[in-house]
């Protein structure tokens, strides 16, 4: 049989898909396509991650026997034709990528360069779009608790005759603690790189116009790594995953998270090995509990696999949609760090440094911030996409127009917003800052606060109807009432003209 599997940079895996099912002798094709890193400021240490993995996955099937073609190219396009001049009677075979509108445009481009690719499922997801369809039949109004469930039910993952471990399908409300002075987080977990690693960091400084700061990289780039920081995991963080997975707390950018989400997203890892391990050490290891343990499975058998086929249903609407109008474009200090609002200070720096923040900074500061500012939901998600280790297009775009920006209502049913009292309550970043946040208007005004007003009373027509936002309107009732509100407009004013000159 004259058919090559094709392995795209994000399925890096011998476990499943086409590759699994080839003798180790076989034949394999990798692609590593340049353009795609120049179209904008990616995060060096994304860079680094995707091209170090791929580079380390071809030397590991080579070690292994198989016969590799490893082509670097500026486009898929130059290196396919390459591939199937050298290769005319071959057919490739790859798994669909997620990304929308991805099989056409490879299938395209395959015949261009006068070759076929077969597309197969992607197997590096515990469900497949067939089971995810049936579920959700003529609905579009997909939910994701309800979908959750059925996922338990389905995978038996912590599941007792039919029933929910516990008794209960989430452990939440023990799930948001912060944690006291004293304590402090669990290392996190170091990877010794060899030259091939080193000498394409370097590259990726010299040869693309990057953001962020590529001297911290510590992401795995190999399976053996991404086990070591499963383990890693299991062992030191995920006992107080749970509790504190909702904190924020400045010197701290991991706090006890997984830090799996990057190896995840390009296949060195397969999801449901995670959730195995995690349901695992729940059953074996007495410091996990069932909140952190249920927490944690939550993410990857609930929210992953459901942003997934979300982004599936919803595209190409999803990437533009921007159901609030909001038009302003993203703040400079997204890209700077430069500003005086600690919290977004302390979270962009993590960024840069790392590549990465916890869900909570992502929604709460980053998203939260951009949602009452007014941006464009499009240019927040392009953000995250460039900034983030763990990005990936068919990830932010449900996470960060919808469930961040509330741009679209498939299932977020009311926009993440809140003034500082959360941040606050969440966080040791007010303590540092020189805004206050108990103060709405004035010098020391924390600007969350009056713009949580203003957003408030900006989308009134919008969002007053929304029975879930009850309770916040009548608040923006009563300060309508005191004659509030105008001072609390002049207050946002004084913010946009101190953003414009880099200064808020
Ligand atoms: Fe952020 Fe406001 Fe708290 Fe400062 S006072 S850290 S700007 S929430």
């Amino acid at each position: 049989d004259n058919e090559v599997p094709w392995i795209l940079g994000t399925q890096l895996t011998t476990q499943c898909g086409p590759l699994a099912r080839s003798s180790d002798s076989s034949r394999v094709l990798l692609i590593e396509a340049h353009d795609f890193a120049r179209r904008m400021p990616y995060h060096s240490q994304k860079l680094t991650l995707v091209f170090a993995a791929m580079r380390q996955f071809r030397d590991r099937l080579q070690a292994d026997g198989y016969d590799v073609t490893y082509i670097q190219a500026e486009t898929f396009k130059a290196g396919l034709s390459t591939f199937f001049e050298e290769n005319p009677d071959t057919r490739l075979v790859t798994m669909r990528s997620p990304s929308y509108g991805s099989e056409r445009r490879l299938r395209d481009i395959a015949d261009d360069a006068g070759g076929e690719v077969r597309f197969v499922e992607n197997e590096l997801f515990v469900s497949t779009r067939a089971a995810f369809d049936g579920w959700a039949g003529d609905d579009e109004q997909f939910k994701h608790e309800s979908f959750y469930r059925w996922m338990r039910r389905e995978s038996g993952v912590l599941i007792d005759d039919g029933e929910p471990l516990g008794g209960e399908w989430n452990y939440d409300d023990e799930n948001r603690e912060f944690p006291p002075d004293s304590w402090e987080a669990p290392p996190v977990p170091t990877h010794d790189y060899d030259d091939s690693t080193t000498e394409t960091a370097e590259w990726v400084s010299s040869t693309f116009d990057t953001w962020g700061s590529n001297e911290l990289f510590n992401w795995p780039v190999t399976r053996a790594q991404a086990l070591d920081q499963l383990e890693h995991f299991l062992t030191h963080r995920l006992p107080e995953f749970g509790p504190y997975q909702d904190a924020m707390r400045s010197e701290e950018w991991a706090m006890s998270h997984a830090l799996l989400s990057g190896a995840v997203n390009i296949g060195l890892l397969h999801p449901m090995e995670v959730i195995a391990g995690v349901e695992d050490a729940y059953h074996n290891r007495p410091a996990v509990d069932l909140p952190s343990a249920e927490g944690c499975i939550r993410q990857l058998l609930g929210w992953r696999e459901f942003m997934r086929h979300v982004y599936r249903h919803s595209m190409p609407e999803l990437a533009t949609a921007n159901q609030l109008d909001a038009t302003q474009a993203l703040p400079e200090l997204y890209w700077t760090g430069e500003t005086a609002m600690n919290c977004l200070a302390e979270t962009i720096d993590a960024v840069h440094s790392h590549g990465y923040s916890h869900h909570i900074q992502r929604l709460m500061v980053l998203a939260n911030f951009a949602t009452l500012w007014g941006v464009e939901p499009d240019q927040l998600n392009e953000w995250f996409h460039a900034t983030y280790v763990d990005a990936y297009h068919w990830v932010t775009t449900p996470n960060v127009i919808e469930m961040g920006q509330y741009g679209h209502g498939v299932f977020a049913t009311k926009p993440y917003v809140s003034s500082a009292n959360y941040i606050d309550g969440m966080s040791d970043y007010c303590a540092d800052c020189q805004y206050d946040p108990s103060v709405d208007t004035g010098e020391t005004a924390c600007p969350f606060n009056a713009l949580y007003w203003d957003f408030l009373d900006r989308n009134e027509s919008k969002l007053r109807s929304n029975h879930r936002m009850g309770l916040m309107y009548s608040h923006v009732d009563t300060k309508r009432e005191a004659g509030e509100l105008d001072d609390l407009g002049e207050q946002v004013d004084t913010f946009r003209v101190r953003a414009e000159n880099n200064n808020l």
